[in-house]
């Protein structure tokens, strides 16, 4: 019992008869799951019990409990080699609990069903221009779209246990958007709006919707449904505002209000052109879609936000000489920017995302030459900067596996829901 403290990394003096049952109960389930979803293969419970600690017997009982509430499942058998039965290895299960990850943007709406073993199970995206729409309407679409992404995961077995809503803007207390200046939105009660429109189960722990800065539930996506990476870094998110997610140590920095990353209101240009926060010479102004599409001279194409992108790409990709510069210029000014953020909090992984993903061959250079040349530490200890595993749309899937992880950390009112 001594191990489960060491293993959480707490220092307690109590005894292990001080400990309420319930919360030992809580901690070893917690402490299972953590490590068959951390492992590389699939451990035996004799293996379990060696990396933590735990008995025998009490792992055997806490992976019967996982296992009767379809959070853990036994592996297929592995080949035998000689005498005695092989041991069954242990797998999160993939017909359980799983996350709802909601996008609302200004030209898209989707909804994103992930199991808990990390497998995107459903991706529904729908164009619509969202500008001129109300709130109240905009939000009974997602709900709608929800309603298909969930009836599409009961199909499969799977019960949606928790959901989170990525939106471009600042979040404030109880999941209100105070400003989504490109969707015209102030001040904005989405839980309020959604009220009447369940979108999962009830579980005990998880909230049934969390509202979220998309940069941020992008950087999560990165974090929890991406190929293993760095526990640190900084995942830039470039759309028609430009926002970053900070992770440090395997955590979402939100700041001390939940708005930190707008990276895109940073100056590159002190005396450079005007912005609609009111500075002026904002990375926005320089990298944002808009500004790569003018100085493309794509500006007025009314090119979806989704698509933009890929239109950029298809004009870089055939030598179009003013895409070429425009990305150039574009990558050199977020170049400066993401120095800046280097340097002050000394990471050595920048990802781009969203609709940089697909420009990344473009931007890579300009971006890199420009950390490389004001990143103080870059000469001995340069820094890697790579395109998002997940692509563009990534903020719906890192909502849904934010809630995936969730359930991993906190397996107990799950079990409770599932009896
Ligand atoms: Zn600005």
């Amino acid at each position: 019992m001594t191990a489960v403290w060491q293993c959480q990394g707490v220092t307690s003096t109590s005894t292990a008869g001080a400990v309420r049952q319930g919360s030992l109960r809580e901690l070893n389930l917690a402490v299972v799951l953590r490590r068959i979803a951390a492992a590389d293969r699939p451990p035996s419970r004799a293996e379990i019990a060696t990396a933590t600690g735990l008995t025998r017997a009490t792992v055997s009982a806490v992976v019967d409990d996982l296992i009767a509430g379809r959070l853990v499942a036994e592996a297929d058998p592995a080949p035998r080699t000689g005498a005695g039965r092989p041991a069954r290895g242990l797998v999160l299960a993939a017909d359980g609990p799983a996350g709802l990850g909601l996008e609302l943007n200004v030209d898209y709406l989707a909804a994103c069903v992930v199991d808990l073993t990390g497998t995107v199970r459903h991706h529904l995206v729908r164009r619509a221009d969202l500008r001129p729409v109300s709130p109240a309407d905009a939000l009974a679409r997602l709900a709608a779209l929800a309603a298909e992404a969930r009836a599409a995961a009961v199909r499969d077995g799977l019960t949606l246990a928790g959901a989170a809503l990525a939106v471009p803007g600042l979040v404030g207390e109880g999941g209100r958007v105070r400003l989504a200046p490109n969707l015209g939105w102030r001040d904005v009660d989405v839980p309020g709006l959604l009220a009447g429109r369940p979108l999962v189960e009830p579980v005990a722990g998880i909230p049934p919707l969390l509202v979220e800065n998309e940069a941020n539930l992008a950087a999560l996506g990165e974090l929890h449904a991406g190929p293993p990476g760095p526990a640190s870094f900084l995942h830039v998110s470039g759309e028609i505002g430009i926002g970053a997610g900070i992770v440090l140590d395997g955590a979402l920095y939100r700041g001390a209000r939940g708005w930190s990353g707008e990276i895109g209101h940073i100056p590159v240009d002190p005396r450079g052109r005007p912005c609609r926060c009111g500075g002026q010479g904002c990375l926005e102004r320089y990298a944002g879609q808009e500004a790569i599409l003018a100085a493309a001279g794509l500006a007025g194409a009314d090119l979806p936000a989704d698509t933009a992108a890929a239109r950029l790409a298809d004009l870089a990709g055939a030598g179009d000489p003013a895409t070429l510069a425009a990305l150039a210029d574009a990558g050199t000014a977020l170049g400066v920017a993401v120095a800046g953020v280097v340097n002050l909090l000394d990471l050595d992984t920048v990802v781009l995302g969203g609709g940089y993903a697909p420009l990344a061959p473009w931007l890579r250079p300009p971006v890199v030459a420009e950390v490389s040349r004001r990143v103080l530490t870059a000469a001995w200890s340069p820094v890697t900067i790579r395109p998002a595993a997940l692509g563009a749309q990534s903020a719906a899937v890192g909502g849904a596996a934010s809630v995936v992880r969730r359930i991993v950390d906190q397996p107990v009112g799950w079990l409770a829901r599932s009896g």
